[in-house]
């Protein structure tokens, strides 16, 4: 995010948001020294972990380290290598990781193709580093594409040990956004590859964090809300069901976040109705106009269509007692 001086405030106040939110760290960016001072204040009010992303000016990634940075990214293709290797002492004397790596977008591509050029590049200064005598890299190499991101990181996997960094760059915005995000993250993560993990969208970091947690609870990594399983819909739907799982879903998000395992069941009609609602912890069948409340594999009551989601939410919130 970025640290506007002139509004400190209002950026410690978003953080905590973003805090509450489930977001795990925050990326600043650091521009000129008064983002430098903004970073100290920063570090002063919250206890989140706080990421100096550095271009260009590797005075900046110094003066951020002094100010209390929690880990530097930098793109070492854009800085001075005794600058870097300053970085490099300072940051291993105050334990502090520096995550290296190039994007498709900042580097040249030689005639070995996109994947090799960037993966070199990005061994390249991994040895830079380790020739400095730093080894608390974490690495990223992300394009904006699936296919040459998985591959990248594929490489890179085989090639070193280090703590992988990963994400789809410039990915942009809206479901293609969302897809094209998951799918990278989501394929690389299941083959065990990738550490942490960064959706990069082009809408407010909020909805970043969002999909990142939909992507580690979808892979079962993680769990952050319940989920909700809900059927299609066909032909032989009885109730409403978009309209009563879109709202369970909006009520959800204002709930806590220590429901995060529980499984909710929203089922159309009796063909998988009954099935799935009694595996989940809480679910409805659809009937005529209707829906059976299941509990714990067991039904407890039959309800009106237009009572489902305040009934369904009842015993949601008795679960959290
Ligand atoms: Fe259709 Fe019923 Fe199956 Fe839902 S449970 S998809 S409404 S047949």
């Amino acid at each position: 995010i970025k640290v506007p001086t002139s509004d400190i405030k209002s950026v410690i106040a978003q953080i905590k948001r973003l805090e509450k939110s489930g977001c795990e760290a925050v990326r600043l960016a650091i521009t000129d020294d008064g983002d430098v001072s903004s970073l100290k204040k920063i570090r002063k009010a919250t206890k989140i972990p706080l990421i100096a992303d550095i271009q260009f000016h590797t005075s900046l990634a110094l003066k951020s380290i002094e100010a209390g940075a929690d880990k530097i990214r930098l793109n070492p293709g854009n800085m001075k290598k005794k600058g870097l290797k300053e970085i490099a002492y300072l940051a291993g004397e105050r334990g502090i990781p520096l995550r290296i790596g190039a994007n498709s977008g900042s580097i040249e591509i030689e005639k070995k193709g996109l994947v090799v050029s960037l993966v070199d590049v990005v061994a390249d200064w991994v040895k830079f580093f380790e020739d400095s005598g730093f080894f608390d890299l974490v690495i990223s190499l992300k394009t904006t594409a699936v296919e040459s991101t998985v591959s990248a990181y594929r490489m890179m996997a085989k090639r070193c040990n280090y703590p992988l960094h990963l994400g789809i760059t410039e990915a942009g915005m809206g479901r293609d956004a969302v897809i094209k995000s998951s799918l990278g993250i989501g394929i690389l993560l299941q083959e065990g590859i990738g550490d942490t993990i960064r959706v990069s969208l082009t809408e407010a970091p909020e909805e970043e964090i969002r999909v990142a947690q939909e992507i580690l609870q979808s892979l079962g990594i993680r769990f952050f809300y319940p989920e909700i399983i809900s059927c299609p819909t066909c032909g032989r739907c009885e109730i409403n069901l978009p309209r009563i799982v879109k709202e369970v879903k909006k009520k959800l998000l204002t709930l806590n976040f220590q429901l995060s395992r529980m499984k909710i069941a929203i089922m159309g009609c009796v063909v998988n109705g009954p099935g799935e609602a009694k595996q989940a912890d809480i679910g409805i069948a659809g009937g005529k106009k209707s829906g059976l409340l299941f509990k714990k594999g067991k039904p407890i009551r039959k309800v009106k269509e237009e009572n489902l989601v305040e009934e369904l939410l009842k015993e949601i919130k008795n679960e959290m007692v």
